[in-house]
């Protein structure tokens, strides 16, 4: 038995498209979200998966840890720190001392 009843639809954000599944998830906010994790990106894949490792996946989140302990994060190099210390700059937040 084949369900095929696609249906348009509109996310919260007005985007509409095309679903079959009930899945709610819009592909277009789904796309747009990642670029809000800049700041992973710019990292080489180590540096990233350390942060990811250790559940960090925002500045905010960034923010509570000092250089010193980033650093201690295995895969974390030191060409890493100034691209993360002026992400977190660009967002008015900086490491803890
Ligand atoms: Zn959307």
């Amino acid at each position: 038995m084949t369900t095929s009843n696609k249906t348009i639809r509109t996310c919260l954000r007005g985007h509409q498209y095309q679903k079959s599944s009930d899945c709610p998830t819009c592909p277009i906010c789904e796309q747009e979200r990642k670029p809000e994790q800049g700041f992973l990106a710019v990292l080489s894949a180590p540096a990233r998966r350390a942060l990811e490792h250790n559940g960090i996946t925002s500045l905010e989140q960034l923010a509570t840890y000092s250089e010193k302990e980033i650093l201690q994060f295995h895969g974390m190099g030191p060409a890493s720190l100034p691209k993360l210390r002026a992400a977190l700059q660009d967002n008015g937040l900086s490491f803890k001392n």
